[in-house]
């Protein structure tokens, strides 16, 4: 099936300024990230806050420049482009984001929301538009009479049913969607996944699913990428991952999901605190936090390699494939 996303070694650098002098500095957000996401698939982007993976959703929406890498989205060069050809490509890639209260202008009505994209990039007229939205709005699940109306006389659901509309009304192939139902009650969580399940079905949309939440990752995620500081942790299927996780910070995350964690599993509370990108720990970034760290870890970082059908940055990935993790020591 046609691959939508083709990014390769993404990386973000921001140059900061820090200390009492001032120094120049750099602040690594993304540490060089590669994936191949296809139509009709979803790939869920999962870590803490602060991990990269909103930087990561703003590289891929065209919103922000690579440092570094390449991204091919539709097929074109989404660094190199002409701006010209950078338009289509914006129009190819739409987002969804956390807030749905924050993401509707509270003085235009659902159908100017609606349409304005039509507007702009169509010959559409505006008869045919407000068909389009009225369709749109069914499509999410919604009336088509309430294109009348306004924001404020929507639910954090409706809304976000209509902020979908919106992203859907310009024929993307990729949606980004930036923890999409993390402020919703969990019964309409559950209601929106759904939806979005439907709509990739329907349209064939490749989604990119950025969340901290595996519970909600496990329904609607084809692919996992666990980020931690900046950098891939594992990468691969979702149900492999969700099985049998091999990095100690995939494991960790899954033992603390409630309802995920599995008979035998037990929970794992990480010590210390999300270092800072500003001073990620030397060798393996998550080795101030690993309750398995070995000197091994401090002193060299591991890259992503293949391994039980994913990619684990682990030294010690293969033994936690053929053993399991270890109780945590007590020392821990
Ligand atoms: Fe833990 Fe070492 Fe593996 Fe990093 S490399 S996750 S510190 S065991
Ligand atoms: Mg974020």
């Amino acid at each position: 099936s046609k691959v939508v996303v083709e990014a390769k070694n993404l990386r973000k650098v921001y140059p900061i300024r820090r200390g009492m002098f001032r120094e120049p500095a750099q602040l690594q957000a993304v540490g060089g990230v590669s994936f191949t996401l296809e139509e009709g698939k979803t790939l869920a982007v999962v870590g803490e806050s602060g991990c990269g993976k909103s930087t990561l959703a703003r590289m891929v929406s065209l919103i922000e420049q690579p440092t570094e890498g390449t991204l091919t989205l539709d097929g074109t060069d989404a660094v190199q482009t002409p701006a010209s050809e950078k338009r289509r490509l914006r129009q190819a890639v739409q987002l969804v984001f956390q807030n749905p209260y924050g993401s509707l202008n509270p003085r235009k009505k659902i159908s100017a929301v609606l349409e304005a994209p039509l507007a702009i990039n169509t010959d559409l007229k505006p008869a045919e538009r407000a068909e389009r939205a009225r369709a749109m709005l069914q499509q999410v699940g919604l009336r088509p009479e309430y294109a009348n109306r306004y924001p404020h006389m929507f639910s954090g659901g409706q809304r976000q049913r209509i902020a979908i509309a919106r992203a859907l009304m310009p024929g993307p192939k990729l949606v980004v969607a930036d923890e999409p139902v993390s402020a919703l009650d969990v019964s309409i969580q559950a209601q929106v996944l759904n939806l979005l399940a439907d709509l990739q079905k329907e349209l064939q949309l490749a989604y990119l699913f950025i969340s901290h939440d595996l519970a909600v990752v496990r329904h609607i995620a084809h692919d996992v990428l666990v980020m931690y500081l900046g950098h891939v942790m594992e990468q691969g299927p979702k149900e492999r991952i969700y099985a049998r996780p091999l990095h100690p910070y995939t494991n960790a995350l899954l033992a603390s999901t409630p309802g995920i964690g599995g008979r035998n599993r037990k929970r794992i509370v990480l010590q210390g605190e999300l270092p800072s990108p500003l001073n990620p720990p030397a060798g393996c970034v998550f080795s101030s936090r690993c309750p398995y760290a070995q000197d091994v870890c401090h002193r060299e970082r591991p890259l992503p390699r293949p391994l039980d059908e994913r990619l684990v940055a682990c030294h010690f990935a293969d033994d936690f494939l053929s053993q399991g993790f270890p109780e945590v020591p007590l020392a821990y």
